[in-house]
């Protein structure tokens, strides 16, 4: 029997992860159709995506850049309608034509989309980590009365799910631990009295992936994986003392899991998104992604290191907050968006990342986590306190 044709909404298309996504899509035409793709600002790419893709609607939420958009299309003869605003975003991620949407905006903007996309019950693919370090408990308690599914696709939680029984009912019983690794960044051996000279530019070369800015940043600081370590606590309902991190410079193994009986089943590949974006777009299919196979005759050899917490101490927040009250996920997440975008404007050291997230996390705050507006209020309560101490340094 011939599979039905799935349509998507891509949130963010123009990132890298939206681009990867676009790359596979177009590696299965008989199996995907786009319903909409979405941007911030980028016009040329967006309009070259529309032409390809012919997607229903074209979001961007930079209302002068969808005007340009808009009148590029009607030169083209494009039927693609354009729309602008985070309103906008919300619909094309729960119109009821959609079966499935890609989360690629990056940061805490992503969470009214994505958790939309939950409760209409969509199949979501989440690249976007911020959204459910944000929305926490309330987003997964969306995720099952919305009755869909989400798969991530942050290739660590990728790998996890691969290496994890399919009935997650098991997990918590027959699991031992989680154990994340990371590439430990562009900065894994650089002289530590050094780190207050590193340069916007050198933060975001990331040695074995090419990624959004503020996600590189986070690589290097290593910030990503303390959200990524959050994201796994959710996703996969282990406390936080289940969750361990080890790097492993090479990012051949991805992630892995440890039974009670001290098996690990790891999941392996080449350092490429189309993979982990291709599982979560065919699961429980496997579908060609367009990645290199792993040569095991060059394989020289695979590492592993404790991450050092002088090097890296932004990683320890990951279980600060996860032990600390509900909401502290969002308030760390909101602090570090804050002092990543001081950093790449040169306002901050890189060293001072960490300063700004320590003491937002540790300032008295209150709010609640029961709805998006109460998210987004605590997320704008930290943001304006990660700023004042941005200014104090
Ligand atoms: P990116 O910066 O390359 O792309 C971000 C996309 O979101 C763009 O399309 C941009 O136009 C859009 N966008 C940005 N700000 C927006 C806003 N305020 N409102 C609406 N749209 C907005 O980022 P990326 O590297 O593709 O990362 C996207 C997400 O995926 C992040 O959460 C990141 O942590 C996660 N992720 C990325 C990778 C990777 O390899 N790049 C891997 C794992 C997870
Ligand atoms: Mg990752």
């Amino acid at each position: 029997m011939e599979k039905p044709v799935a349509s998507i909404t891509v949130l963010g298309s123009t990132g890298s992860i939206g681009t990867n996504t676009l790359d596979v899509l177009a590696r299965h035409p008989e199996r995907f159709s786009v319903y909409a793709l979405t941007a911030a600002r980028q016009v040329d790419l967006l309009l070259a995506q529309c032409l390809r893709f012919n997607p229903t609607w074209a979001v961007m939420t930079d209302p002068d850049a969808a005007k340009q958009l808009e009148e590029r299309l009607g030169a083209e003869g494009s039927r693609t309608r354009v729309a602008s605003g985070a309103d906008a975003l919300v619909e094309v991620a729960q119109d009821e034509r959609v079966d499935m949407v890609m989360g690629a905006i990056v940061g805490a903007a992503g969470l009214p989309p994505c958790l939309a996309a939950a409760q209409a019950g969509k199949r979501l693919l989440l690249a976007n980590k911020e959204a459910l370090v944000v929305g926490g408990d309330f987003f997964m308690s969306a995720v099952r009365q919305g009755g869909g599914r989400l798969l991530p696709i942050d290739s660590e939680h990728s790998a996890i799910f691969q290496s994890l029984p399919e009935d997650p009912e098991t997990w918590e019983r027959r699991v031992e631990k989680i154990i994340l690794t990371a590439s430990g960044g562009p900065f894994r051996t650089r002289d530590i009295a050094t780190f207050a000279d590193i340069t916007p530019e050198q933060a975001v070369a990331h040695p074995n992936w090419v990624m959004g800015r503020k996600i590189s940043v986070d690589s290097a600081t290593m910030m990503n994986k303390a959200l990524e370590v959050i994201e796994a606590h959710y996703l996969f309902g282990l406390p936080a003392s289940r969750l361990e991190v080890v790097i492993h410079p090479q990012s051949i193994i991805h992630s892995m899991v440890q039974y009670h009986d001290t098996s690990v089943v790891a999941q392996l590949g080449t350092a490429d998104m189309r993979v982990p974006i291709a599982y979560g777009l065919s699961h429980p299919e496997r579908v060609v992604s367009g990645a290199s196979p792993l040569s095991f005759d060059a394989l020289t050899g695979l590492t592993f290191e404790k991450p050092d917490p002088r090097r890296f101490p932004g990683l320890g927040l990951a279980w600060a907050a996860l032990e600390g009250r509900a909401g502290s996920t969002a308030v760390l997440n909101a602090a570090n968006e804050v002092a990543v975008d001081a950093f790449l404007n040169r306002r901050i050291r890189f060293d001072q990342i960490h300063v700004v997230n320590q003491e937002t996390l540790s300032s008295s705050w209150d709010g609640e986590t029961d709805s998006l507006e109460a998210l987004l209020a605590l997320d704008g309560q930290a943001r304006q306190r990660a700023a004042s101490v941005v200014s104090a340094l």
